[in-house]
């Protein structure tokens, strides 16, 4: 079954390896960036690939301009993936207001205000698959890093939530939660080869390696698993 997609952060790193990926498998693909240079990356990307698609500008904490930025897609969306996130890493006593909000609005609020308006189409068509980008981060901790894990571990809430609410329709709400991925967010990460020296697999993960539990995720056949959280981690965190 073809599905239309929408993918949001999807100009580089785990999103453009989710649409690359659920393109390749036939869907439609709408990938979003917050500026016309990550839209024209993913038109090229799309193009490149053969994928049916389109890039779309939109910034997930501009609310107000949900409908308009996604009117270009006509066909009623039935995959969501909310892959949209940044870091603003401090400690308690440096991390200020805006470092904090800007990480809660980004990588929680926004799937909160995006899923209700798309879910909405989903409980029309009663079908639906969406996957939230967590992170090992809501399940190991770090110095540094309380915003983004209380994000993080809110969105793993949020999908339980989700996935209790909206089952019923046949739309299911899982997670996957990535451990060190090489993509831009990591690129300066000081610690990184004591990190894979402590990962089993003992090598960073890719793009791709996200991008592969993803499609699992939003397959007509993954139909029975909801409020679930796949961990693509190299093993570095075992549950
Ligand atoms: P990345 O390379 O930094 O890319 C982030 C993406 O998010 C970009 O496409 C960016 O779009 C988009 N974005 C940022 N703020 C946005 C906003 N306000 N509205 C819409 N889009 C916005 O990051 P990544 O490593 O691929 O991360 C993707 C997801 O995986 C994030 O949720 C991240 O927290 C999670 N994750 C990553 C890792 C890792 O090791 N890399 C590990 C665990 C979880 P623009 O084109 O506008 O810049």
């Amino acid at each position: 079954m073809n599905n239309t997609v929408l993918i949001t952060g999807a100009s580089r790193g785990i999103g453009k390896a989710i649409a690359i990926e659920l393109g390749k498998n036939g869907h439609r693909v709408y990938g979003t960036s917050t500026n016309q240079e990550g839209v024209y990356a993913i038109r090229e990307y799309m193009a490149a690939h053969n994928i049916n698609g389109d890039g779309i500008l939109l910034d997930v904490n501009d609310y107000n301009s949900y409908k308009d930025a996604l009117s270009i897609i006509t066909e009623p969306i039935s995959i969501l993936v909310n892959n949209a996130g940044i870091v603003k890493d401090n400690i308690l006593f440096r991390m200020n207001d805006e470092e904090w909000d800007d990480v809660i609005n980004t990588n929680l609020k926004s799937v909160f205000k995006l899923t209700k308006f798309i879910a909405k189409q989903m409980v029309k068509q009663k079908y639906g698959r969406i996957v939230n980008i967590s992170s090992i981060s809501a399940f190991v901790g770090k110095v540094g890093h309380s915003n983004y894990m209380a994000a993080k571990s809110g969105l793993i809430g949020l999908t339980h939530g989700l996935a209790c609410e909206l089952g019923k329709y046949d739309i299911t709400v899982n997670c996957v939660a990535p451990g060190l991925i090489d993509t831009d967010m990591t690129k300066n990460l000081s610690n990184k080869e004591d990190t894979i020296n402590k990962t089993p697999i003992n090598r960073i993960g890719t793009p791709e390696d996200v991008a592969n539990a993803v499609v699992f995720l939003c397959d007509s056949k993954s139909g029975f698993i909801t409020g679930s959280t796949i961990h693509v981690n190299g093993g570095l965190y075992l549950n």
